[in-house]
């Protein structure tokens, strides 16, 4: 099969979806709400956050620890971060996270999964099917 047929496949495909099914709602990821004591930020609503994101909780807090360049532990239901955070700091990480392993890159949908060969990790979607490599920033 030539990439030519593959497409026209492709194309037949997404007109197989029903529109209510293209139009599903936008994904959205709750704000977070801060909690600051003693200069040390408590996002309240970790729990909510990573459901919503449906990731695995410590793929998350490795990357997102590494960006907020603190150390940070989850404490029940809420994420402690040793340092003050701004909210729109917590979220934008929260927000780069998303768009790196959660949106597919194709139809910016949230239904995926990380796969890891080796040392690379792909996004597979399973609303398109689309297999796109994850290019960490
Ligand atoms: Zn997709």
């Amino acid at each position: 099969m030539d990439l030519y047929d593959y497409d026209k496949l492709f194309d037949k495909a997404y007109e197989k979806i029903p529109d209510n099914v293209k139009k599903l709602k936008r994904f959205e990821i709750p704000k977070a709400e801060l909690r600051f004591e003693s200069k040390n930020t408590y996002i309240m609503n970790f729990n909510k956050i990573i459901n919503t994101l449906n990731r695995d909780k410590n793929h998350f807090l490795t990357i997102f620890l590494k960006k907020a360049g603190t150390f940070g532990e989850v404490r029940g239901q809420q994420l402690f971060l040793k340092s003050p955070y701004k909210e729109q700091i917590i979220n934008r990480l929260i927000e780069q996270y998303t768009r790196t392993y959660v949106l597919c890159s194709i139809c910016n949908k949230p239904d995926t999964e990380i796969q890891r060969e080796g040392k690379r990790l792909f996004l597979k979607c399973e609303a398109c099917g689309a297999r796109e490599e994850i290019k960490e920033k």
